[in-house]
């Protein structure tokens, strides 16, 4: 970690923002000094000093605002030209629909946020999430960017109801699934993909996002504040044809009435002439000139972060894991879809590429799941397709192998022995530094 250098200090206009970009193993201390500044929508306190490491960050302030920055960012700089105003707006007219919602008991705004990567998309569900917050609504969150992984882990399809405000420093956090995460007082649901694109198996993600649009329709219609606050849906940066398909599959199945495009004509007008019908708003907005394309090495490092804070948490926050030696014949490792890596013509007659896709196949234990990340099913039964359609318990991450003996060593966030016996397998490997 770099040491701390002189405080700097800023002063910023109303409806400014300080941009900056803080490298990972870099930590930068944030205080709003006087004035008002919110991160991503939510509001900073004074004279408290905020921590960030690996992070680019906007600092907004409506009404102007003094600032002080201690240590090295690798980015800093004031911009006096943002989006805010038209986000801003979109948040008042999705207010409106939430008060009408209130008034019939009926839904709140679906509002499904889509454009190519590295757009906004995360960073404006944060603030149009934040904003609903600071209204005293309950939204809804969902997380469609199986890359990524806001909540739990990459690889999952979330949706989390909101009842606090999301943390400046941590975001939304990396919460075990059986524990609530930052920013609400309720579990995640959460279902495994296993895979960074929804084109490596765009059968299972559909299935899963049904599952997830279900359960979710399921709690709102228990909850009359969380219905009538409605659902900010954020999406990966699939924009192809697939990505089309995955698009119109979710707007169905999340009965999605407002979409967002982020920062993309031809998707603004794809998604008018596919989309756009009563009931359902195509709204255009500008992509901020602050957001920061994240190549491989950030978002490899950004993965790596989020697994580490699964198991051993946050400096403000932190956890113990716990190391278990497991006997192999104590689980059962699966994996969907192993047929869609054949050719066609290698399937057995009679069984189409579709039916593989959401095959589940067991995996034989040994060194190759070393540093691999597992989720652990809730599932008691392995029975298709239901076991894919079970929420998880949480994760777990193989730190030693010992084949000879037939046993492995897991660390986990809960103590003893796992109590559920079906781990799936992705893609998700993290070397433990
Ligand atoms: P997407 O979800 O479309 O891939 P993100 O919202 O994750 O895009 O933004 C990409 C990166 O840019 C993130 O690291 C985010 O923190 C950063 N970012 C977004 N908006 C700003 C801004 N106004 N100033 C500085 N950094 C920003």
């Amino acid at each position: 970690m770099t040491t701390a250098t002189a405080p700097k200090e800023w002063l910023l206009d109303e409806e400014n923002e300080l941009r900056i970009e803080i490298d990972f193993g870099t930590k930068v201390k944030l205080r709003l000094v006087t004035g008002t500044a919110e991160v991503f929508g939510t509001e900073l306190a004074q004279k408290i000093d905020y921590e960030f490491s690996g992070r680019k960050i906007a600092v907004f302030t409506w009404h102007g605002c003094k600032l002080l920055v201690t240590g090295h960012c690798s980015v800093e700089y004031i911009a006096n030209e943002t989006p805010m105003v038209s986000y801003l707006n979109m948040h008042l007219a999705l207010e409106q629909r939430r008060l009408l919602a209130t008034q019939n008991k009926g839904q709140g705004p679906r509002v499904l946020i889509v454009g190519p990567n590295d757009v906004g998309k995360t960073s404006l569900s944060k603030m149009l999430l934040s904003y609903a917050l600071r209204q005293s609504r309950q939204p809804t969150y969902v997380d469609l960017d199986c890359s990524e992984g806001s909540i739990t882990m990459p690889g999952c399809l979330t949706a989390t109801p909101l009842t606090e405000m999301i943390d400046a420093e941590e975001g939304f956090g990396s919460s075990a699934t059986s524990a609530p995460t930052a920013g609400s007082a309720v579990m995640p649901l959460a279902y495994y993909f296993g895979f960074p694109s929804p084109k490596d198996n765009v059968k299972l993600y559909n299935l899963l996002v049904s599952r997830l649009a279900h359960s979710v329709n399921r709690r709102l219609e228990e909850d009359e504040t969380a219905r009538s606050s409605g659902i900010i849906i954020d999406t990966n940066g699939l924009i192809d044809s697939t990505g089309y398909e995955v698009i119109a599959h979710c707007i169905k199945a999340f009965a999605v009435d407002v979409i967002v495009v982020l920062g993309h004509e031809r998707l603004y007008s794809d998604m008018t002439r596919l989309h756009k019908k009563a009931g359902v708003a195509v709204i255009k907005l500008a992509k901020s000139g602050g957001v920061v394309e994240r190549d491989p090495a950030f978002r490899r490092h950004t993965q790596n972060q989020k697994i580490r804070e699964y198991f051993y948490g946050t400096s403000k926050n932190e956890l113990a894991p716990y190391s278990t030696m497991i006997n192999y014949h104590d689980m059962e490792i699966l994996r969907v879809g192993e047929g869609s890596l054949a050719p066609s013509s290698a399937l057995p007659i009679g069984e189409d590429r579709k039916v593989s896709e959401t095959h589940v196949v067991k995996v034989e234990p040994g060194e190759h799941l070393l540093h691999s990340v597992l989720a652990v099913s809730n599932a008691d039964k392995m029975t298709e397709p239901e076991i894919l359609e079970t929420n998880l318990a949480g994760f777990v991450y193989i730190s030693e192998i010992h084949d000879a003996r037939k046993k492995m060593t897991v660390l986990s966030p809960c103590p003893g022995r796992i109590p559920k016996k079906f781990w799936w397998l992705g893609s998700l490997k993290w070397a433990e530094d």
